[in-house]
């Protein structure tokens, strides 16, 4: 159903205080912007925009310009003021912004009354609204102009908004004079309270009270995003009913929204008279479409608000608006900034061990960053905590209760759980409300077994009313006897028990974002655990590969050597003479120890490459082969081998002493492996971009913009079966002594020597003609 503002439910007629202010049993619904009556110091004249025909006319017309009603009903402007200045007036419409926008035009004198008038007129939907307010000698007052560009130039220089809204009341106390100014902020709840007063020094402070939401009725929140001040110069004064209450076009009351004459609503008088107000000026701070607060200026006795004042105020409420916007994001700027630094900060402790209880432990903690009394922390089966926090018992069935609830959130836009008034969701709570009416909880895991919480106390205990015990309600208002700050205060105390003060939406971000830098520590932690895991895997598959390769053949010459042992201490024992097949005996055990031995050298010198630092450097390839030749030493003469280089080889980035090792291996072999009689090994390279090299295969590894270092050979060649495993450790592919012998362990070195330096070792052959072993020694760039 459509709510009618308009009319009164019970009425046929339009709404006026004067008749059914004093029936109203919901101020909720209270048509403030159709009052029917004005204040009375003022005359208002409601007149049809296109025919300037007076419609409408307080009835106090004649009391205060002697003109009576009925003398003015249904006739033109001109019949009040004139024929010039109906002229005026019309100009004045149309060529200033008055459309929900009350302007001053004029003084004038009006009727038979002394003074002269202000008129102030604007429209509103065809209806054209005159105000007339009698003129002051005094009226001009100040520079009020050169005042607000002081308090602009002043609250342009703040940051904080508790800061902002002080210079905000000082300014508007200079302005008016005012006993008392307050701003007030409204809570996400619809709460009020005092955040920064101006005030004569013999008034006790209001600053810190705190209001229940209905203390400004919803109707009147709704006009103040609508106006810019709201004056009522004099709170026990007389309304004037407009005659007719309905307008005889709209048949309905008139929209009174923006007249600074608006007749006041019964229950905000009262309110002001309990309190000793004898005059009120309110001005509106909103911004984004929200009523922010309120600037509420108070007077011990009536005081007239000039339309110079009432501008000048105007102005101030807009800039103030403006600014506000400005001065509140900083602050939540920096408030967020404070937050995500003590956060970050909180979690570098965290991160070496992934120990989330440093949270609570190592400054800053939790508690420097979201506001709230205590945190606490589960995680590995135990809780830690800091700050004021629910006792172990409580936190673990707390816990129990919020798991489900937060693991339903878990997959959520908001994993996260919060609540400002815990004991009401959770009865249970009630016992420890001093600490934890609010919870702010995160979940850690799908199940939410670990999580973070953070508490709030209950708010009525950080705020205490500390006003006069002398404030007690005098009046028993509609709504019982409330309508005193203090009884009000108390009134909101009760309806807070149990209730923390909300988590913004900074706050919860702020909490989400937590999670995402634990969930994100957890994981990578997971991660780096899980490569390490992984690498431990396969560095134990390749030791139990090597462990079984290296004891089969470290056994073999070790089974010779038993065996030999064993058939002498049986000749011996038999009696027999050291004959010379004894002697054979032990010479085969010598010889299978020295073999032992050198298949243990190879085994250490094996393991030690997969751990050596390398000490890569540029160096000049041809010096190292060089010396990897000459370690060769007579080698290559004896078996009249001829080693080639075709072309210099280049200066390249690596360790020296292990690019020796290569070179020595691979060009011993092709020396070794070799049964031509005019042997030849050459070494050469072959350039990044030659792509066509002959001596490249097409079974090539991937290797990208690399130089390829080969050793070529005119030798016995290697099948294709064998090709593999020649690598492994220990292999031979001949009787252990042909060739001249050899642990079967110098190509496992080399390729190791290799990988170690990111490059690869591979080989082609061609059984009976030669072999080429390349290799690389860096890393294979990607594609480009
Ligand atoms: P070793 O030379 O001590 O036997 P390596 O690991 O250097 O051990 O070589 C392993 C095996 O690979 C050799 O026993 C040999 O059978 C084969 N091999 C190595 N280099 C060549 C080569 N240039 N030509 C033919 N066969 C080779």
């Amino acid at each position: 159903m459509e709510t009618v503002l308009n009319d009164v439910p019970w009425s046929a007629e339009p709404y006026s205080i004067k008749r059914h202010g004093v029936q109203i049993t919901n101020c909720d619904s209270e048509p403030v912007q159709t009052p029917g009556c004005i204040q009375a110091h003022g005359v208002l004249v409601a007149f049809r925009l296109a025919d300037l025909a007076i419609q409408q006319v307080s009835e106090n017309v004649g009391r205060l310009l002697g003109i009576e009603a009925d003398d003015l009903l249904g006739k033109p402007l001109t019949a009040l003021v004139g024929d010039a200045g109906a002229r005026r007036l019309q100009t004045f419409l149309t060529s200033e912004p008055t459309d929900r926008n009350p302007l001053y035009y004029q003084t004038q004198a009006l009727g038979t009354a002394n003074a002269p008038f202000h008129l102030i007129v604007h429209l509103n939907e065809g209806v054209g609204l005159l105000e007339l307010e009698p003129s002051a000698p005094d009226d001009a007052g100040p520079d009020f102009y050169g005042l607000v560009k002081k308090s602009i130039v002043r609250l342009q220089g703040v940051t904080s908004v508790q800061e902002f809204c002080q210079v905000a009341c000082d300014e508007v106390r200079q302005l008016t004079g005012l006993d008392r100014v307050m701003a007030y902020y409204f809570h996400e709840d619809g709460s009020g309270e005092v955040i920064a007063e101006a005030r004569r020094e013999d008034l006790h402070p209001w600053l810190g009270l705190h209001y229940p939401a209905h203390d400004i009725p919803q109707p009147a929140r709704e006009i103040f995003k609508r106006i810019w001040i709201r004056p009522l110069p004099d709170a026990s004064g007389d309304v004037a009913e407009m005659v007719p209450l309905a307008n005889p076009d709209t048949g309905r009351g008139l929209d009174m929204t923006y007249c600074g004459l608006r007749g006041a609503s019964v229950m905000y008088t009262e309110y002001l008279r309990n309190m000793g107000v004898g005059a009120s000026l309110t001005l509106s701070m909103r911004y984004s479409g929200r009523l922010w607060g309120l600037i509420a200026g108070h007077h011990v006795t009536a005081t007239p608000f000039p339309w110079q004042v009432r501008a000048a105020c105007e102005l101030l409420a807009q800039t103030v608006s403006l600014q506000l916007a400005y001065v509140e994001e900083r602050q939540h700027e920096r408030y967020r900034a404070r937050m995500q630094a003590a956060h970050l900060t909180a979690l570098a402790s965290v991160a070496p061990n992934g120990d989330l209880s440093k949270l609570t432990q190592a400054s800053p903690t939790l508690l420097d960053g979201i506001q709230s009394c205590g945190a606490a922390v589960y995680q590995h089966d135990k809780w830690s905590t800091v700050g004021d926090v629910p006792g172990p018992s409580e936190l673990a069935e707390l816990a129990a209760w919020l798991r489900p609830l937060l693991s339903a959130t878990v997959g959520e836009s908001q994993p996260l759980y919060a609540t400002d008034r815990l004991s009401a969701v959770h009865p249970a709570a009630a016992g420890y409300a001093d600490v934890a009416s609010g919870l702010l909880a995160i979940p850690l895991s799908r199940t939410a077994r670990h999580l973070i919480l953070w508490f709030r106390p209950a708010v009525a205990q950080t705020v205490s009313w500390a006003g006069n015990p002398s404030d007690a309600p005098t009046v028993l208002g509609p709504h019982g006897p409330r309508l005193t700050p203090r009884a009000s205060f108390a009134l909101w105390q009760e309806s807070v028990t149990a209730r923390s003060l909300p988590w913004t939406t900074a706050e919860r971000e702020a909490a989400l974002y937590l999670r995402t830098l634990v969930m994100d520590l957890v994981v990578s932690r997971a991660e780096e655990l899980g490569a390490l895991n992984s690498e431990l895997a396969s560095s134990n598959e390749e030791l139990d590969a090597f462990a079984y390769v290296a004891s089969h053949d470290l056994k073999e010459p070790l089974r010779g050597i038993h065996r030999h042992a064993a058939l002498l201490k049986k000749e011996i024992q038999a009696g027999r003479a050291l004959d010379a097949q004894a002697l054979e005996r032990l010479e085969a055990v010598t010889r299978l120890a020295v073999r032992m031995d050198g298949l243990l050298d190879a085994l250490l010198h094996f393991s030690r490459v997969g751990r050596l630092e390398l000490q890569p450097q540029m160096e000049d390839l041809n010096e190292v082969l060089a010396e990897s030749i000459e370690m060769l030493g007579p080698q290559p003469a004896e078996a009249h081998c001829s080693i080639r280089v075709p072309r210099p080889l280049p200066n390249v980035l690596g360790d020296r002493v292990r690019i020796r090792e290569i070179f020595t291996n691979l060009i011993g072999n092709a020396i070794k492996y070799n049964d031509k009689a005019e042997r030849w090994v050459e070494i050469g390279y072959i350039d990044p971009q030659d792509t066509t090299s002959l001596l490249l295969a097409s079974d090539t590894p991937a290797v990208r913009n690399q130089t390829i270092y080969y050793v070529r050979d005119n030798g016995i060649g290697i099948a294709v079966k064998h090709r593999a495993q020649v690598f492994g450790i220990f292999k031979r592919l001949h009787p252990r002594d042909a060739f001249g012998g050899g642990t079967g362990a110098g190509l496992t070195i080399a390729r190791r020597l290799v990988e170690r330096h990111g490059g690869l070792l591979w080989l082609t052959s061609a059984l009976g003609e030669g072999s080429t072993f390349f290799f690389t020694l860096a890393a294979s760039e990607e594609a480009g």
